[in-house]
C-alpha cells in the first residue's frame, strides 16, 4: 500500500519509479539477463538500508543470500566507499558498513528451506542490536532450480511445492519483522503457447527486442508482490539499462533509463 515504509535503492530514477523505493512486508522480484544489473541494485539496497528514514533508509542491517559465487565482495566495497563519500556526516561514516551485511551463500532450493527457521532466528537476535536486519536479499533464485529438476510430473510437484515454501516463509519474515525482501531472477527465451505468456507481455518492454519472460513459471510468478523488469541495449561499448516496473499492486506501470558506473546506478 501507498503508505508502507519503503527502501531507496540509492538511484533517484528507480525511486521515483518505485514512488520512493522498495516496499517493506513484501516480496519484490527483479528480473533480467546477465548483466542487466539485478546484482548492482541490491548490492546499492543493503548499504542504502543502512541510512536513516530521513535519507531514504530503514536504519537496518541485511541479510544477502547469494547462489552465485564468488559473491562480488570487490564491488560492494567500492560501492560502500561512493555511499559513505555522498553522506559524509552521517554515522555510516564512523564505522564499516560491511559489517551490517550478513553474507550466506546456499547452493540449492532445499538447502535454502532448511535455512528458513535459522534466519527467523537470526532476525530474532539481531532486533536486539543497534541497526535490527530490515532487509532479505536472494541472488538469486532462479540458481537455485538451474538444471535440478527434470520436466517430469514428480518434478513439477516438487519444484513448486519448494517454491511455496520458500516464498511462503519470506513472505511470513517480511510482514512479521517489516522487511524488504528482495529476490531476483533471470529470464528465459519466451516460446509461445508456454504457460508464461501469461504473466504479461515482457517482449514489449525488451528494449534489445528479444522475445524473454521471467524463469521459474507462473506459478513461482504467483509468489512475488512486486517485480522490476531491467533490460540492456548495446551500442558499441555502451551500455544502456531499461528499468520497467512491470507488476506492483500499489504503482502504475512505469519505466526508465539508467547507467552503471563506477558510483552505481544512475539515471
Ligand atoms: P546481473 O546481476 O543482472 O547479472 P550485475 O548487476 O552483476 O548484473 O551487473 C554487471 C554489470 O555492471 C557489468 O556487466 C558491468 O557492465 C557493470 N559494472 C559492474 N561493475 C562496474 C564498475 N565498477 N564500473 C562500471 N560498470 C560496472
Amino acid at each position: 500500500d501507498e503508505k508502507s515504509e519503503k527502501c531507496t535503492v540509492g538511484c533517484p530514477i528507480l525511486d521515483r519509479n518505485l514512488n520512493g523505493g522498495i516496499p517493506t512486508k513484501s516480496i519484490t522480484e527483479v528480473v533480467g539477463e546477465s548483466g542487466s544489473g539485478k546484482t548492482q541494485i541490491c548490492l546499492q539496497l543493503v548499504l542504502s538500508a543502512q541510512l536513516p528514514p530521513s535519507h531514504g533508509g530503514l536504519n537496518g542491517s541485511s541479510l544477502y543470500i547469494y547462489t552465485e559465487y564468488p559473491f562480488p565482495i570487490r564491488r560492494l566495497k567500492q560501492l560502500s566507499l561512493s555511499l559513505l563519500s555522498s553522506h559524509p556526516n552521517h554515522l555510516l561514516s564512523s564505522s564499516d558498513p560491511l559489517s551490517r551485511i550478513i553474507l550466506r551463500g546456499i547452493s540449492s532450493a532445499e538447502n535454502f528451506v532448511e535455512l528458513l527457521p535459522d534466519i527467523e532466528l537470526c532476525l530474532r537476535y539481531w532486533k536486539s542490536r543497534l541497526l535490527p536486519i530490515r532487509v532479505i536479499v536472494v541472488d538469486s533464485i532462479a540458481a537455485l532450480f538451474r538444471s535440478e529438476f527434470g520436466n517430469c510430473c514428480f518434478d513439477l510437484k516438487r519444484r513448486s511445492s519448494l517454491f511455496f515454501k520458500i516464498s511462503g516463509g519470506l513472505k511470513l519474515l517480511a510482514e512479521r519483522f517489516g522487511l524488504v525482501v528482495v529476490v531476483t531472477n533471470q529470464v528465459v527465451d519466451f516460446i509461445e503457447g508456454n504457460e508464461s505468456v501469461r504473466i504479461g507481455n515482457f517482449s514489449e518492454l525488451c528494449s534489445s527486442g528479444r522475445r524473454v519472460c521471467p524463469a521459474l513459471g507462473i506459478s513461482w510468478a504467483n509468489c512475488v508482490n512486486s517485480r522490476i523488469f531491467l533490460s540492456k541495449d548495446q551500442t558499441g561499448i555502451k551500455i544502456t539499462r531499461f528499468s520497467s516496473l512491470l507488476f506492483a499492486p500499489h504503482l502504475p506501470l512505469s519505466s526508465s533509463q539508467f547507467v552503471i558506473t563506477e558510483k552505481g546506478l544512475f539515471g
